[in-house]
């Protein structure tokens, strides 16, 4: 996951308030101090943590919980509403024909995120370009040719010429059917004069709709003069992050850019071109609390799912019976790649159950998964719906029916009760989410 460290630590805190036998004073002060060392850790501005926790404290302990809310959902609530204060709330992407011009310091990843981003609007049925007017980091135009062509994006470029307003013009004719055009320009070490006059010409032959800088995470809240900067002389109307997946300051980065008022329109989460996301602050901030991504599971869930399939919610109730897991697996099938489905989860699959998947895990489990499928066609009904029913006799006999060894059996059992346990773990009836993060 992205940012792992962070939510974790946050998550940790949250697991202290979940299991705290009563919400007072002292609870929450250790709560937030536990969120402030969190979001020190993750390099974001003294200034603000202190704000925001000073914030938090205020509310737990005046704001009298809104109805149906019990005091433990209200503080959650509170701080999953002050973190959404200080990450912003994200750019507002239209999908419509638009010019964007990418800008920002080299080894941003600028030239990857123009590819991505082309990409990006493609897959929503938009035809999308790339124009290479990088013509200052040697090496630009061939890595954004090579990207574009993987990527199955247009392409425009002219080895060798170094004029880049030229080919941009050049470029933006070429591109002139397609419905996003980005231009992606050159960078420099630092924001120098002769960058800046050269963004400004292109500027004023591409007449960009948008305006996007990319920025490397890895500066922290560094990126706050970085975007300043950037904004003052040509003005930026979105801010890519990239490299989230690389580095503890993340949170510095994305809290510190959200201050500048320049919203935050993507952020770069690995190498591969998947690993590029559309910002949307609820569903970043909500996995981070291990809450879940429960919009997007539910989106994801209307589009695979048939009526007759399990809804997604059973899984947060504490009720889990073999069949319910045995739906759960067919619904996962369909859905999508286990660990993508697990990270959408609240935390009692993620981590307050105390259960925690690493990556190979999800590999071998998907595997698994298979396997466990087999073994329950060949259960009955009863030991389905109560698998306390099944015994060494029991085991042998499904072992039998199903071709799998009693060990494959008797583990599956026992992946069944630790999913049980997670489940119990989030006390999944008690907490409701949606709810939770409603606005104020
Ligand atoms: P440019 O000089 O700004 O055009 O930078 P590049 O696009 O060439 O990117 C610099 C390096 O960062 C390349 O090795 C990219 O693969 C890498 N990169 C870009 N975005 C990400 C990201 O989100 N995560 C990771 N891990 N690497 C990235």
């Amino acid at each position: 996951m992205v940012m792992e460290k962070l939510g974790d630590s946050l998550q940790g805190a949250l697991k202290k308030l979940i299991g705290a036998g009563r919400i007072d004073e002292r609870t929450v002060n250790e709560v937030v101090k536990d969120i402030q060392r969190a979001l020190l850790q993750a390099d974001v501005n003294v200034k603000l943590v202190m704000g925001m926790s000073q914030r938090i404290k205020e509310r737990a302990m005046k704001e009298d919980p809104p109805a149906g809310m019990n005091p433990r959902e209200h503080v959650i609530r509170i701080v999953y509403q002050e973190l959404m204060e200080i990450i912003g709330k994200g750019a507002d992407i239209q999908l419509k024909p638009q010019t964007i011009m990418m800008v920002g310091l080299q080894g941003s990843g600028k030239t990857t995120s123009a590819a991505k981003l082309a990409r990006y609007f493609q897959r929503k049925g938009l035809k999308a370009g790339v124009v290479a007017a990088d013509t200052f980091r040697p090496g630009a135009y061939h890595q954004l040719k090579t990207l574009s062509e993987k990527l199955n994006v247009g392409f425009y470029g002219e080895e060798g010429n170094p004029d880049a307003v030229e080919i941009t013009i050049h470029g933006l004719k070429a591109l002139e059917k397609y419905d996003i055009k980005i231009v992606d320009t050159a960078g420099r070490h630092a924001l120098e004069a002769d960058l800046i006059e050269e963004m400004e010409r292109i500027h004023a032959v591409a007449k960009p709709d948008h305006k996007f800088m990319v920025l490397d995470a890895g500066i922290g809240q560094q990126a706050s003069q970085q975007a300043h900067a950037f904004n003052d002389s040509v003005g930026i109307t979105g801010v890519i992050i990239t490299k989230l997946d690389g580095t503890a300051k993340g949170g510095g980065a994305l809290s510190a850019v959200s201050e500048t008022k320049a919203p935050i329109a993507f952020i770069g989460v690995g190498e591969t071109p998947e690993d590029f996301e559309k910002f949307e602050a609820d569903r970043f901030i909500s996995r981070l609390l291990g809450m879940g991504d429960l919009k997007s599971l539910m989106e994801k869930a209307e589009e695979s799912l048939s009526e007759e399939d399990v809804n997604v919610e059973a899984l947060m109730q504490g009720r889990f019976t073999l069949k319910d897991m045995y739906k759960q697996l067919e619904a996962m099938n369909k859905m999508g790649p286990l660990k993508q489905i697990m990270s959408m989860l609240p935390m009692g699959m993620g981590g307050l159950g105390g259960v925690k998947l690493s990556d190979e895990m999800f590999q071998a489990t998907s595997d698994k998964m298979k396997n466990y499928k087999v073994i329950m066609d060949s259960m009955t009904e009863d030991e389905m719906a109560d698998p306390k029913l099944i015994g060494g006799s029991r085991i042998k006999r499904i072992s039998r029916g199903s071709g799998c060894s009693p060990e494959d059996v008797r583990e599956l059992l026992k992946y069944h009760k630790t999913m049980q346990t997670a489940l119990k773990g989030f006390r999944g009836g008690k907490f409701n989410i949606q709810k939770m993060m409603k606005k104020k």
